[in-house]
């Protein structure tokens, strides 16, 4: 088999030079920018970065789910071959859920206070799937077992579970249609630190279980080495390095990421205390000229003030920075290393 036969038929979701703006008061505001990348089924991917670093407005997009100021301004999602009309919500709405769920962060806020839990499994089940109320409840009670709660707690109203309870049920409501691909949007934020392990070691389950596709957006670099194959990540909407987690948390290429990393307390190397990067990262509005991290870099050079680096590099990783670009001049060279 060739390449071009073999990433044909490996890939289930292929975004291709995807980008979205932002309407705010009459000026439309770039949120991300030529964000291209392959998703395989069963693959578990990062979406790593700050808050505005575009990894949420990345995975919306991708479910069909941008808010209704946001425009997609260029390139285009596939899903296994086919294009998504993600910009349709009408037209999205028979592959979201049963193709592509999400799981919100903020179970409290995304279910419904007023029905019964049971109910909200069940319904897209009658909606998606076509069973009738009583095959639908019966999947929903199936449901909660899977997650970990007894069938019988689904006659509960969200309030009267605990915050992990609630994000289970929300990992539920996205098996219910069967989808191929799982997104979670910081889907254990909420939680205190023994909720976040046990709800992040049942995605790890549920996912090698259903061979699940998974997109995890999340800040937090742990719990990408605890869940994901690879890492993405993004900076003030575009993205600057992924590869094989292992790969990219043992040698990172991107100043931003090696910062990240470096940033998370390590007590076996005497660091104890979380050492944030420096400065703020851009906002929409604002975004210097050249590389958008140059004003936090500390490996910055004349060239990165100038010209936006391009991501490139293989299947196997990709880094856009000029340190790793092969037209970096002498002076850049010797501006980088001083
Ligand atoms: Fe730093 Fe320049 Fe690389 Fe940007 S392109 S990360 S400013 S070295």
């Amino acid at each position: 088999m060739n390449d071009i036969s073999q990433k044909a038929t490996a890939s289930l979701l292929s975004v291709d030079g995807l980008s979205v703006d932002y309407g705010l008061k009459g000026v439309s505001l770039p949120a991300i920018q030529d964000v291209s990348f392959e998703l395989r089924a069963g693959e578990a991917v990062a979406l790593v970065g700050e808050s505005g670093s575009g990894k949420t407005t990345t995975a919306m997009a991708i479910a069909g789910l941008l808010s209704p100021n946001a425009r997609v301004s260029g390139g285009q999602v596939r899903y296994r071959g086919a294009r998504l009309p993600i910009d349709d919500d009408a037209a999205m709405r028979p592959h979201r859920w049963s193709e592509t769920s999400v799981i919100f962060q903020g179970a409290m806020n995304a279910l419904n206070p007023v029905h019964r839990i049971i109910k909200q499994i069940a319904e897209p089940c009658v909606l998606k799937l076509g069973l009738s109320r009583d095959q639908a409840t019966a999947r929903a009670r199936e449901l909660l077992e899977l997650v970990g709660i007894p069938a019988d707690r689904g006659a509960s109203y969200p309030h009267q579970l605990s915050g992990g309870m609630r994000q289970r049920v929300m990992i539920a409501m996205a098996l219910a249609c069967k989808p191929s691909i799982v997104i979670g949007d910081e889907p254990t934020t909420a939680l205190d630190v023994i909720n976040q392990a046990q709800i992040l070691k049942l995605l790890v389950e549920l996912r090698s279980k259903f061979n699940l596709a998974l997109i995890l957006i999340t800040h937090d670099l742990s719990v990408v080495s605890e869940s994901c194959d690879r890492v993405m990540i993004m900076y003030a909407g575009r993205i600057v390095e992924d590869g094989a987690v292992a790969d990219v948390f043992a040698a990172p290429k991107h100043p931003y990421t090696r910062l990240m990393i470096e940033s998370i307390p390590n007590p076996a190397m005497g660091v104890r205390v979380l050492r944030p990067i420096p400065g703020d990262p851009p906002t929409l509005a604002r975004r210097p000229p050249g590389c958008p991290f140059n004003p936090r870099c500390p490996s910055v050079m004349p060239v990165c003030k100038i010209d936006i680096p391009a991501l490139a590099g293989s299947a196997q990783g990709r880094v856009a920075c000029h340190l790793h670009s092969s037209s970096l001049t002498q002076s850049d060279e010797v501006a980088a290393h001083v």
